[in-house]
């Protein structure tokens, strides 16, 4: 349900059309250098019309690693949600909720009042948006069981409410999977009693029919394919390979042993018109991958969701860089327990997480060039171990030690229990609904013949990833409150509003 409905010239609702279309002035500054050591900053101007269909679809979720830690406690908490489960713990009663989301509980500024007093509206609000509980879930998986079983694997939610959640769960079974033993750890071959036999053409084949028929069969509209399955070793590069569409196309009919499980499923995706999300940090996304999105116009976000340690890291590094403090050390250490801690205590697919995870400090540190001369970077070193008792309660211990004033050294040191699946899931979710709706937006300006979709790689779904994916020359945003003010900001440009500001102006004046 739509509640903010803007009052502007600028924009217009067609309710034959079912669009909002909203002309829009995008501020920017141009910046240029002259010798005598002065920027030229030029303020400029460029206008958009967007358009955003307002009609919901009915949406599926395809899931790959449905029976894993995150899949089967999103699956459960949609499931509890829309059956509006409670259930009994030592602190009393719960009720479901979408704490963690973005999108489903987290407000907005939309202005100020009468009063002078801010307005705050659900995110959900802004524009019309699929709602999680009306999401149709299905997936694949390489372990055959059910997923009430394998939320009970996952030893995440309360014993109460996995029992409520048991009558609706345990007919659900994942679809076999292709499993490559090669790109994953070898201590997952005992869970892999659900896979595909046959040629990487056949996989891909059979992965296209299932998304067709899982569409079909659902009567769904769209269908969003989101990669939660093991985290792989990086795959080759390869020239000839996987450097081009047409020569990844070819490498699978010829059963080329680097295409990955995961580029598989986002080759289907794309060839299925179907929006893919890689939820890990392995580099799916391979040239050839990037060139069939964007020859199919087909949206694809990544990498590896951005849950616990790392969230904290891109608001901590931000928090102190842009105070003018200098972190020269950032020590990550992480113990878990969960079957994604066991994948990872292979050296290969450590490696994957361990560059994954390096990378978020990069442009905060290098926004700063009183702080940090070129290339200067702080040491940063992640740590994992698999510590099987503590499950899925990830522990995070980070310490920055930083250089202050005058030579002075801060450290600061965090704990944090991330309760992984728990994070991980309502990014999920975040990740799906923000997919969804910007395949219902067009965008044209004056140089533009006709409207046209956003670039295929959504950088918008930054906010929710360790390793953001964006379009060839675009810059990397990993500082969590500029990725979340982008969000924001586009919303508003889609209904007409300026973006945020915090000025208080009104307030300033007597
Ligand atoms: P998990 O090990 O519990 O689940 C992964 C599932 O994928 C397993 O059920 C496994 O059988 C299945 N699988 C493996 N290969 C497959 C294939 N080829 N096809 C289909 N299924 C396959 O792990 P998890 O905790 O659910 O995490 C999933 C992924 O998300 C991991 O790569 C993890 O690194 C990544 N991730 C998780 C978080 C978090 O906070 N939970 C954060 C960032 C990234």
């Amino acid at each position: 349900m739509v509640s903010v409905k803007v009052n502007s010239p600028d924009v217009h609702y067609d309710d034959v059309e079912h669009l909002i279309i909203s002309r829009y002035s995008y501020e920017s500054t141009h910046v240029s250098y002259e010798e005598d050591n002065n920027y030229i900053a030029t303020p400029k101007s460029t206008e958009y019309i967007f358009k955003t269909s307002t009609t919901i679809p009915k949406l599926g979720l395809l899931l790959v690693g449905w029976g894993g830690n995150n899949g089967s406690t999103l699956t459960a908490s949609i499931l509890a949600n829309r059956h509006f489960l409670t259930w009994e713990t030592r602190y009393g009663t719960h009720h479901s909720n979408y704490y963690g989301s973005l999108i489903m509980s987290s407000t907005v500024k939309l202005g100020f009042n009468a009063q002078q007093s801010a307005v705050y509206v659900p995110f959900y609000q802004l524009l019309p948006m699929v709602h999680p509980n009306d999401i149709v879930i299905g997936g694949w998986d390489i372990s055959r069981l059910n997923l009430a079983a394998s939320l009970d694997r996952s030893c995440v939610l309360e014993p109460d409410l996995k029992q409520k959640l048991n009558p609706y769960m345990k007919d659900l079974i994942p679809m076999p999977s292709v499993y490559y033993p090669d790109f994953i750890a070898s201590n997952q071959q005992s869970r892999a009693d659900n896979v595909l036999s046959g040629t990487k053409q056949y996989h891909l084949e059979t992965i296209r029919k299932n998304i067709r028929d899982f569409k079909s069969k659902n009567q769904l509209d769209k269908v969003v394919v989101v990669w939660t399955a093991n985290t792989e070793r990086f795959s080759s590069l390869l020239p000839g390979i996987n450097d081009s569409a047409e020569n990844l196309l070819s490498a699978i009919k010829e059963n080329h042993e680097e295409v990955s499980p995961s580029t598989l499923f986002a080759v289907a995706s794309i060839l299925e018109n179907s929006p893919f999300i890689n939820g890990s940090p392995q580099n799916t996304f391979v040239p050839g991958v990037v060139e069939l999105a964007e020859q199919h116009r087909v949206h694809i976000g990544g990498d590896d969701f951005k849950s616990g340690q790392t969230k904290i890291k891109s608001v901590l590094v931000d928090f102190l860089v842009s105070a003018g403090i200098k972190p020269v050390a950032i020590t990550s250490y992480n113990h878990l327990g969960n079957n994604d801690g066991l994948n990872l205590s292979a050296p290969s697919q450590f490696k994957s997480k361990e560059i994954s995870k390096s990378t978020v400090v990069d442009d905060m540190v290098a926004c700063n060039n009183i702080l940090y001369k070129e290339g200067e970077k702080p040491d940063h070193v992640v740590v994992i171990k698999y510590v099987p008792s503590v499950k899925d309660s990830k522990r995070a211990l980070d310490e920055y030690e930083s250089e202050i004033f005058m030579g002075g050294r801060n450290t600061i040191s965090i704990h944090n229990t991330c309760e992984d699946s728990l994070l991980a899931s309502p990014i999920i979710i975040d990740l799906v609904l923000i997919t969804e709706l910007m395949t219902r937006v067009q965008y044209k300006t004056a140089e533009m013949p006709e409207f046209d979709a956003f670039h295929s790689i959504l950088s918008i779904l930054s906010y929710m990833l360790k390793a953001p994916l964006v379009p060839a020359g675009a810059p990397v945003v990993n500082a969590l409150f500029r990725q979340r003010n982008a969000i924001e900001n586009l919303f508003r440009a889609l209904i007409g509003l300026r973006p945020q500001s915090d000025m208080l102006l009104e307030h300033m004046a007597f």
